[in-house]
């Protein structure tokens, strides 16, 4: 019977820089059933912190569901190597 052993290779783990990350919140006041009204996708935190400010304005609601997703890419470490003799390293 023949093993198979996988030789640990040290991925290095970046985040995507061709993919937008994604926020949003989701207002989630209520005793029993919970608001749900829900800022939209955006790039950044800010858009994602203002609506949750202008909605607690208008509603007195104080409490949110946050989310953040981004996408990662596995990167070898011969990948990495190339990288740097692309840039021209400094050696
Ligand atoms: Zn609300």
């Amino acid at each position: 019977m023949t093993r198979r052993r996988f030789r640990y290779v040290p991925f290095t783990i970046e985040q995507d820089q061709t993919a937008e990350p994604e926020y949003d919140a989701r207002c989630v006041s209520g005793d029993e059933t919970e608001c749900g009204a829900e800022s939209g996708t955006h790039s950044g935190p800010e858009p994602v912190e203002e609506w949750q400010r202008k909605h607690t304005q208008e509603t007195g609601h104080r409490r949110y569901r946050r989310n953040f997703g981004d996408y990662a890419v596995m990167r070898p470490p011969a990948q990495l190597a190339e990288l740097v003799r692309a840039d021209g390293g400094t050696a």
